[in-house]
């Protein structure tokens, strides 16, 4: 059997990103995939002809010049994305309530301020302390700027929160909950997110703003290719159920079918609390495995995709952020009886799909509390189960009441529905081995900033993790995360000075 130097967990983007990394760096890898498709979040499936997207829906700072432009750049695969500028005066409309307007958040920050200034004639201040402040802390993460670094940069910024922040730069209400309208992004919660990890987004998207052409998962095909050029592998079906190691380090990984995998690396992609329950229980110290599992993530996801009938709904080069009350932070905290309080809404952009579209995308939050009476099955479209009647039942109540509350906005979107399909929480359980479905993993606190900071390097020497949990969650976030994990092998110094000089 061919013998790889590293052998990785996962094919999601981080799991990918490290393969292409070390690829270019004369390592063979292979990429064990339990799914049919690679990519993770990025998967998409077709529908009576329409691709549909199961997670990303927008990417930020990928204009010419811009951090994950340098990033893809150096990879190999910017040349190669099929992609869509979003509308510059308004990628995000946020809307509130019963109110007859919407908010738009417009890239580019004197875009941003001027914008906003028209719905906001006296906030001109607060908007420039505002992008003053999220500038201020993106460029204290060294990486995110193409630097090496220290850790104690962002100290002092990583326990201040995102809510609390936003409220001390202005007394203006509305203007308070139109700057955090798109915390759907990353799960907020108020007086808890950091305002670190608010900026980090929100700076993306001011940078720039772009919808993947027919799917995201063309970002995952162009990252296979790159390792497949440098000689590395994907297995896909195959799931890797154990970590075994031995005298500090990994020995091997055992496959479902009983093979054993041995490498001189390994890369889990999977959330740590996956990876750890994969290694036996004297590998790690009782504490880092109880810290590990005990983490808290962010919630669960209900989204509907819905195909449309050919020539009924427009294009949108925007999105739409809608929230039940006049507050941003409270959809998250949504209660059985007035679910849902808010939700996203994507529309996916296609070749020769700009005028109308063909699919679209509503996403809301949904706790894994709400789908646990089906808790005990397993659905995927390798090992398909309907999961039964009631569920199939519970969907659909749930996707109508979702659908009334969408078309106070967006009248007639029934009417221009062909159909449509529902993901849950176990969904993404299921597809990724999220813990409880949640969206973007492991929830950031900035009360306890460090708590959630996990390390690449584990007790087995051998063994590193890489992906949403370990940095920020996201196609940026998580492409910065297999960066930390390859420089383990690399170093950062090197890894930096590369994509710096690719774009030069
Ligand atoms: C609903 C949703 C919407 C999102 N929207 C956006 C967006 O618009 N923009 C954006 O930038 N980000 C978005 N994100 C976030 C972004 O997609 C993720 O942060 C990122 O793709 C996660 O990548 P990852 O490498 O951590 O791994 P994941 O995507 O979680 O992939 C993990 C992979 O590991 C595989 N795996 C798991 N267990 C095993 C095993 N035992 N053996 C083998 N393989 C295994 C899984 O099958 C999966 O392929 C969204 C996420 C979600 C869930």
């Amino acid at each position: 059997m061919k013998q790889y130097d590293v052998i990785i967990i996962g094919s999601g983007l981080g799991s990918l990103v490290c393969g292409a990394i070390l690829g270019k760096h004369g390592y063979s890898v292979c990429l064990y995939e339990k799914n049919r498709q690679i990519g993770g979040c990025m998967q998409t499936y077709a529908r009576d002809k329409a691709i549909i997207d199961s997670g990303v829906h927008y990417i930020g700072s990928l204009d010419e010049g811009q951090v994950l432009n340098k990033i893809f750049s150096y990879l190999g695969i910017m040349d190669s994305l099929h992609l869509q500028r979003m509308d510059v005066d308004g990628f995000d409309y946020i809307h509130f309530n019963k109110e007859k307007k919407h908010y738009q958040l417009a890239q580019g920050y004197d875009r941003f301020i001027e914008q906003l200034l028209i719905d906001f004639p006296q906030e001109r201040d607060a908007l420039h302390a505002y992008c003053d402040a999220v500038k201020d802390v993106c460029s204290r993460f060294p990486l995110f700027n193409l630097r090496t670094g220290d850790a104690s940069e962002k100290e002092k910024v990583l326990g201040i929160d995102a809510a609390g922040f936003i409220r001390s730069i202005t007394d203006n209400q509305r203007l308070q909950q139109v700057l955090a309208g798109n915390n759907l992004l990353y799960a907020g919660v108020e007086n808890k997110t950091p305002f670190y990890v608010h900026a980090l987004v929100q700076n993306s998207y001011i940078e720039s703003s772009w919808k993947c052409m027919d799917g995201g998962s063309q970002i995952a095909r162009a990252l296979q290719k790159v390792i497949k050029q440098y000689g590395g592998d994907i297995v896909r079906n195959t799931e890797v159920k154990k970590i075994v190691g031995k005298d500090g380090v990994v020995d091997h990984i055992t496959l479902a079918d009983g093979r054993e995998i041995s490498g001189k690396y390994f890369i889990s992609g999977l959330h740590p609390a996956r990876t750890i329950a994969m290694t036996e229980h004297d590998s790690f110290r009782g504490a880092y495995r109880s810290r590990i599992t005990s983490l808290e993530n962010s919630p669960g996801t209900f989204m509907i995709n819905a195909v449309l009938k050919p020539g009924t709904f427009p294009y949108l080069n925007y999105n739409y952020y809608h929230h039940a009350t006049d507050s941003a932070w409270n959809g998250i905290h949504y209660t059985a009886d007035n679910w849902p309080q808010t939700y996203g809404l994507f529309v996916s952009a296609g070749e020769g799909k700009l005028q109308y579209a063909d699919n679209l995308s509503v996403m809301t939050y949904m706790r894994y509390e709400e789908v646990a009476d089906w808790q005990h099955t397993f659905s995927t479209d390798t090992y398909p189960d309907t999961r039964g009647a009631d569920y199939q039942a519970f969907k659909k109540e749930r996707a109508e009441k979702l659908l009334n509350v969408v078309e106070e906005q967006f009248p007639g979107l029934r009417d221009c529905i062909h159909t449509y399909y529902v993901a849950t929480p176990l969904t993404y359980r299921d597809y990724l081995a999220m813990p409880e479905g949640s969206m973007y993993g492991v929830a950031k606190d900035a009360n306890d900033p460090l708590k959630t900071f996990i390390s690449p390097a584990t007790r087995l020497s051998n063994l590193y993790l890489t992906g949403q949990n370990m940095n920020l969650h996201g196609i940026l976030g998580v492409t910065m995360s297999s960066i930390v994990t390859c420089a383990e092998l690399v170093g950062m110094e090197q890894l930096v000075n590369e994509i710096i000089e690719t774009n030069k």
